[in-house]
């Protein structure tokens, strides 16, 4: 076996001979609609480093969008992997079912930041996670309506169209979209300037005047925002929001499906205001790697459909049940909410000390190992897409990946995998710091 490698070191030109043959096929052959982000093709990975074919070990700050929290090539998740696919690959859990489906719906009962006793039902990703969670909403309460709010990203369905707020590329072209989704301004405090309590007034303002609370099946919205630019909202705007909801008979819906699972520093982002919803959706982190997604509920709505209302061919598919409760323990034991605080304060005390000497840094901010730096253009704060990608491009040369995100596209976000070494994430931050200085200067 080759040794495994713990640094990052560029052989070739990004990408190299070999990624840049297989991208020629990979252009006849793959749709041109997919995204096509840094074209070096990957053989292997072990922790935050990934090895692509023409032997460059890159490392790793996106952990392919919050999935592989945990790392690369973790043994426990790989053996658990093998045992199970040596066992067992598919029944169909509606049809005949296993015992891993019930093991992860216990987990996640426990887990999510749930009011009171929950159940759990799997699917296979996050759109179709949340999806379910609507279907739920609308069934229980009997109402249709579902708001969502400014910057939202919840999947790339149809009703999780609708339900996302950005045009290009999501949604572009791909209409008509789902009816009864109503969207209600997002707690932005850099761009708003609003506390918490002001910011949730202004949404429920709207919720209540443009929807009408009676109409209104479920509020959605991601506790910390994801794709919309890793926007944290002002303190006491959740726990204003969930008041309202409880006051109102509106569920509340948490997406916590890139929040989720230690990445915040805590197993949910709602923990950090010990705030407790009625339905929350997970996926992403949830497995090591393999798709796995789950709505978990207050059992009272979770038991509320009709049996055969929920479900799916591959939902809970064993191998990745066995995935992800290999994943989950090495959370556990391996304190990875703990390293997500350890690893965020590094960041952003290192980027926010940058940020005094480039003030088209105009933000740094985040919670735990989920960290963004968003770009403007100078003191009026107009966006800054062009910069944002040109320090993710100088970044990937060097072998580091990013990722930007962002409803303006100006917006890079950090998502180093939970079991970074300090060596790697000090490396990774001074190229990062390198990228910056250079395009911002
Ligand atoms: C990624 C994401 C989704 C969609 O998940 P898929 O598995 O890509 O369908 C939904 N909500 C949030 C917050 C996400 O980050």
């Amino acid at each position: 076996m080759a040794e495994l490698p713990t640094t990052r070191a560029v052989v070739t030109d990004l990408p190299g001979p070999r990624s840049t043959e297989l991208l020629a096929r990979r252009n006849s052959a793959v749709s041109g609609g997919v995204g096509k982000g840094f074209p070096v093709f990957i053989e292997r990975g072990h922790g935050a480093i990934l090895v692509d074919i023409d032997g460059n070990q890159l490392l790793d700050l996106g952990s392919g969008i919050a999935v592989t929290s945990i790392g690369h090539g973790v043994k426990e998740v790989t053996d658990a992997i093998s045992a199970q696919a040596a066992n067992l690959l598919h029944t169909c859990f509606m049809v005949t079912p296993y015992e891993g489906y019930v093991a992860v719906a216990e987990a996640l009962n426990e887990l999510c930041p749930v009011a009171g006793p929950a159940k759990t039902v799997l699917l296979n990703s996050g759109a179709e996670a949340v999806e379910n969670a609507v279907k739920i909403a609308r069934s229980v309460t009997g109402r249709q309506a579902i708001a969502v709010f400014d910057h939202a990203y919840h999947g790339r369905t149809n009703l999780t169209m609708a339900l996302t707020a950005k045009s290009m590329p999501y949604k572009h072209r791909f209409g008509p979209f789902a009816p009864e989704v109503y969207r209600a301004p997002m707690s932005y405090p850099y761009r708003d300037g609003l506390s918490g309590e002001e910011a949730a007034k202004r949404a429920i303002s709207v919720l209540e005047s443009q929807i009408g609370a009676s109409n209104l099946a479920a509020v959605l919205i991601e506790p910390v925002q994801g794709e919309g630019g890793f926007i944290v909202p002002a303190k006491g705007f959740l726990p204003a929001i969930a008041t309202w909801c409880t006051q109102n008979s509106v569920l509340f819906i948490a997406d916590e499906i890139q929040s989720g699972f230690c990445r915040t520093g805590n197993w949910f982002a709602l923990d950090d205001e010990g705030v407790k919803v009625d339905l929350v959706t997970t996926a992403k982190g949830i497995a090591g790697g393999m798709p796995l997604a789950a709505v978990t509920g207050r059992a009272e709505i979770m038991d509320a459909i009709h049996e055969g209302g929920l479900g799916g061919t591959y939902g809970g598919n064993p191998v990745a049940c066995a995935a992800a409760l290999a994943a989950i323990s090495v959370m556990r034991r391996d304190d990875l909410a703990g390293r997500a605080r350890t690893i965020g304060k590094a960041m952003t005390s290192i980027l926010r000390t940058l940020s005094e000497d480039l003030p088209r840094i105009g933000e740094v901010r985040g919670r735990g190992a989920m960290v963004a730096i968003e770009l403007v253009t100078g003191q009026d704060k107009t966006p800054d897409a062009p910069a944002a990608k040109a320090v993710a491009n100088l970044c990937n040369q060097a072998g580091v990946i990013v990722l930007t995100c962002g409803t303006y596209g100006n917006v890079i976000r950090l998502l180093p995998p939970l079991v970074i070494t300090d060596e790697q994430l000090h490396d990774g931050l001074t190229v990062l710091a390198g990228a910056l200085r250079e395009v911002l200067a």
